[in-house]
């Protein structure tokens, strides 16, 4: 980081966690510190949030907080939207009585928010955004920077691995638990506050934003339903995608809570196995919450490691990349923060480091050999996207895959997998498969448009796996068939409720 002239503040945020993409000091005639929140959607756990409150002291300046929400990303549906407003509903709940300026920005028609930025930057003494690796939000940040007048900051919340510090990818979840043995040690002591507005003394904002400001760009007004659902009224005239509808699932960091408490008690000791049967429903479903930034890996681990009595001084030598042993908690916890941080970080990393993290090209160059291969190779079931999306195939349990992602938005962990094998295994061309599995997991998925979107759904192609024994269609490429999964995993009750209803047909 390249403080210049600026004296270097006090700051409880680390410096691998935070890039400057402006060196402007930060201007002292201006009114506040802006934090723009566009991928930590909450007020805890959140070293943005952090920083920004600390130069808010430091200038001695009021804070205001931008959470604003597009309307014209791919994908853009009510689901998205929905799950975002609730946790906007929640932050102004419990950002009423502070002194936080909180404005909740839903844009009404494409490129309406255009310019609120750079108009309110234009107030600010510095504006801190957050970091994020995947989807549009990188790119943003590079246009908003251009946008912005004043010292400007992205700051890494995303995992307990600052993404900084590897500087590289890695081929498998292997040689990364191997770096993460060596490195993560040192990252531990340094979480965000669980409670990072408590106790400073803000100076509240004085002044009203300007009546044009206001008038162009007006705050998203909420109210609630009975069951205490925010909900923003103009949400069905939005130009976004109606078809893909509101779930159950609420989001927001309340709730993201109350669903880390519930598993913790109900669910974490059965995790290591039971977590693979959809009958026994042993998983977090905490990775919608995680997405939309609703709560943080760190409050995760932190709440898991306190169950399990743990400290740092539990790790136990050698840091050899070993699944099991290295963390000295119980099996389940161990297996549960695997996922967590291994395979969630690796992800995430994944697309911070390399741009085209999307793309076929970006397979590892063994897996598109081998698919390639097989390219041609007759496939005992073809299926065209429309028979895919309808949950029409002749497979009983990936059809009810599918349907429980088209309703619920969620499909169960194991199943995903098989969900993705499948559609490889039913297309004509391995990148026919790659667009259908994107397409339909981030439409329909309220985890969807992650990094660990792409990275599940490249791993279904080879991505972070070794070669297995070359068969048919997959080559080396690891395959799944529905058979075995009948065999291996309970799902009775899983197909009672997600497989075919004759009598609705
Ligand atoms: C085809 C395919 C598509 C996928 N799409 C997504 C997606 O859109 N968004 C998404 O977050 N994950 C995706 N995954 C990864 C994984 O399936 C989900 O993270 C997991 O099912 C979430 O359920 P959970 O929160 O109950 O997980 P838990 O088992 O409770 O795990 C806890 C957390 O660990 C992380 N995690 C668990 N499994 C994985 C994994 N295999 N890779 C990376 N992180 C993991 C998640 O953040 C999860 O919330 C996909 C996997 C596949 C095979």
């Amino acid at each position: 980081m390249h403080w210049g002239y600026l004296p270097r503040m006090h700051s409880t945020v680390p410096d691998t966690r935070v890039r400057t993409l402006r060196d402007d000091r930060p201007s002292g005639d201006r009114d506040f510190v802006l934090y723009w929140m566009t991928s930590a959607r909450r007020l805890s756990w959140n070293f943005a949030l952090e920083r920004a409150l600390e130069w808010a002291v430091e200038l001695d300046k009021p804070l205001v907080i931008l959470e604003p929400l597009r309307a014209a990303y791919r994908w853009a549906s009510a689901r998205h939207h929905q799950s975002i407003i609730d946790g906007m509903g929640d932050s102004a709940r419990r950002l009423e009585n502070t002194a936080v300026t909180y404005i909740p920005y839903v844009e009404a028609s494409p490129g309406e928010g255009r310019g609120l930025l750079s108009v309110l930057a234009g107030r600010a003494a510095c504006v801190i955004a957050d970091e994020s690796p995947a989807f549009f939000l990188p790119n943003m940040l590079v246009a908003a920077r251009r946008a912005v007048s004043c010292r400007m900051e992205a700051v890494d919340s995303v995992g307990l691995l600052p993404l900084s510090v590897p500087q590289r990818t890695f081929s498998a979840a292997y040689h990364f638990r191997r770096f993460l043995h060596k490195e993560l040690s040192g990252h531990l002591g340094t979480s965000p506050s669980p409670t990072p507005l408590l106790g400073v003394a803000l100076r509240p904002l004085q002044m009203e934003l300007p009546a044009a400001v206001i008038e162009r760009w007006p705050a998203a007004v909420l109210t609630s339903n009975r069951a205490g659902r925010p909900v923003l009224e103009r949400l069905a005239s939005l130009p976004i995608d109606h078809t893909v509808g509101v779930v159950n699932w609420v989001g927001g960091e309340t709730e993201a809570r109350t669903r880390l408490r519930e598993f913790l008690t109900a669910d974490l000791d059965r995790y290591a196995e039971d977590r693979n049967h959809p009958d026994l429903c042993a998983p977090s479903g905490l990775s919608p919450a995680l997405h939309y930034g609703h709560i943080s890996a760190h409050e995760i681990f932190h709440e898991v490691a306190d169950r399990e009595g743990w400290t740092p001084a539990r790790i136990s030598p050698p840091h050899d990349g070993r699944r099991r042993g290295w963390w000295g908690m119980s099996a389940s916890a161990e297996a549960f923060v695997d996922q967590l941080v291994t395979w969630r970080e690796l992800g995430h990393g994944y697309c911070h480091y390399e741009p085209d993290y999307r793309s076929y090209e970006s397979l590892p160059a063994w897996a598109i050999q081998t698919l390639e291969d097989h390219a041609g190779d007759p496939r005992p079931w073809t299926y065209t996207r429309e028979q895919i999306e309808a949950a029409s195939t002749h497979d009983e349990i990936w059809n009810a895959a599918q349907r429980q992602l088209v309703e619920e938005g969620v499909i169960h962990n194991y199943l995903r997998m098989l969900w993705g094998k499948k559609i490889l295994e039913w297309s004509a061309h391995p990148r026919e498969a790659l667009e259908t599995m994107v397409d339909l997991n981030n439409r329909y998925a309220i985890d969807g448009r992650d990094p660990n979107s792409w990275s599940g759904i490249t791993w279904v192609m080879g991505r972070f796996d070794r070669g297995w024994p070359e068969r048919a269609v997959f080559g080396k490429v690891r395959s799944m068939s529905s058979d075995s999964t009948r065999r291996k995993v309970r799902l009775d009750r899983y197909l009672r409720r997600w497989g075919e209803q004759p009598d609705l047909v």
